[in-house]
């Protein structure tokens, strides 16, 4: 078998070391990748946005199997050009992309399909925006409606924050492209879980549920990341809640999909809301697995991983998925700066052996021509702990997260502090 993996984040690290494991035999390709996986796979000097090389490449290598990590190519039509020329791919056509692609294509299909949701409205220009926001409640939450990085979200206190977020957006164009339509939303209170459901448009198979951690710093405080740190499973994500979310958000997100003729294939990602009287709001969704929560939950997947893919990316149902009965705390090790400016080019030491259960995924590191190990972006590194018990799993972690060592290391000890208070053991599925 020959598998591709597109993107070169430690998602797409997470993704090469489960195929890896599950086929330990197969042709494992990985564009652009990164030093991580270098070790299981051929990194192909590609960038995961082009288009063009990335189908020459699926075709040279004769690839069976390829699967997308990143937004972008998925949003731009990577899946539909491959599928086109009869590839197995597995990730949403561009049209379904738009789920994540566009916020307010989101608010529009949810709004159809009855799914709850934040009250919102979308924007493009600047007047009737700072009117909508002088008259909202307080806290409101200003989102750029295209793709971001995960900068897109500005959760205000104030309205006088959100007319600064707003102005930024559609008057200073900010955030580019993705700005140029924002939606502003009601604040959703709550916890937050990440649900992954693997889906051929109808059926959906669960990932185990994780909780992401956005804030940069310890106790939930400073600025929105693209997540420093996952766990799973959650004890809040309980089977009665489980199936509400397939009831009342998945089926009917993929009933609307097929009949607005976007059937979505692929990975459905909710981000959603749990409010304190128990019940689920989406914050967004996302077209691909989340990340950290792909590095956190993959290792959680025994077995059948490959299967379930290889099944809807070939127009099958998803397959079921065999899950180990244990906790994984993902730490991520940032460099200093991150987000806004990330300190780049320290040299990163990890020590020879490593606690059994831990695995270290890379996301921003390079090697050099001297073969040394950099620090390469904003989010370096990702720490993955193993456990029977979710306690042992977040000790591992936390540990493993101390012992590497780079200049500018940034990482929070706190991570999966909602399910130490709760609990001792490990959470329901
Ligand atoms: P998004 O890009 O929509 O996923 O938003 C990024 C993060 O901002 C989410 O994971 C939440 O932590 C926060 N956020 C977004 N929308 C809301 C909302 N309506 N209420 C509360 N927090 C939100």
């Amino acid at each position: 078998m020959r598998l591709l993996v597109v993107g070169g984040g430690g998602r797409e690290h997470a993704l090469c070391w489960a195929l890896h494991r599950e086929n330990p035999g197969a042709d494992l390709y990985c564009a652009p990748g990164n030093p991580g996986t270098a070790q299981l796979a051929r990194n192909l000097p590609i960038a995961a946005d082009d288009l063009d090389r990335l189908a020459d490449a699926a075709d040279m290598h004769g690839i069976d199997l390829t699967v997308v990590g990143p937004e972008v190519p998925l949003a731009r039509g990577l899946a539909d050009r491959l599928r086109a020329e009869g590839r197995a791919v597995f990730g949403p056509g561009a049209a379904a992309a738009q789920l994540e692609a566009s916020k307010a294509f989101a608010k529009e299909v949810m709004a159809a399909a009855g799914i709850p949701t934040a009250a919102s409205r979308a924007f493009h220009q600047l007047d009737p925006a700072l009117d909508y926001v002088a008259r909202h409640a307080e806290p409101l939450v200003v989102k750029a409606s295209g793709l971001a990085a995960g900068k897109g979200a500005v959760v205000c206190a104030t309205r006088g924050d959100a007319a600064v977020a707003v102005r930024a957006m559609l008057s200073d164009g900010s955030l580019g492209e993705a700005g140029r339509t924002v939606v502003i939303e009601a604040f959703l209170e709550g916890e937050e879980l990440s649900v992954l459901a693997i889906t051929d448009g109808r059926a959906v198979e669960l990932l185990p549920v994780a909780q992401d951690h956005k804030r940069l710093l310890e106790g939930d405080r400073g600025p929105n990341t693209g997540g420093m740190g996952a766990y799973s499973p959650v004890a809040v994500a309980t089977p009665a809640l489980l199936a509400r979310v397939r009831r009342e958000v998945l089926i009917p997100t993929l009933e609307e999909m097929r009949q607005r003729q976007t059937p979505y294939r692929g990975v459905l990602y909710a981000g959603l809301m749990i409010d304190p009287a128990g019940a689920p709001w989406v914050v967004e969704f996302n077209c691909r697995l989340g990340d950290p929560e792909t590095q956190v939950v993959l290792p959680l997947v025994s077995d059948g991983l490959t299967e379930c893919l290889r099944s809807v990316a070939s127009g099958g149902a998803p397959t079921p998925l065999a899950l180990r009965d244990s906790a994984s705390v993902t730490t991520v090790l940032a460099s200093d700066g991150y987000p806004d400016a990330p300190r780049k080019g320290a040299a990163i030491t990890i020590p020879q052996q490593l606690p059994e259960g831990v695995t270290v995924f890379h996301a921003g590191t390079s090697m050099d021509a001297d073969g040394v190990l950099r620090v390469a972006g904003g989010r370096v590194l990702n720490v993955t702990a193993v456990a029977p018990t979710f306690r042992e799993a977040q000790r591992l972690s936390r540990e493993t997260a101390a012992a590497i060592q780079f200049e500018g290391k940034v990482f929070r000890r706190d991570i999966g502090w909602r399910e130490a208070g709760r609990s001792e053991g490990v959470g329901a599925r």
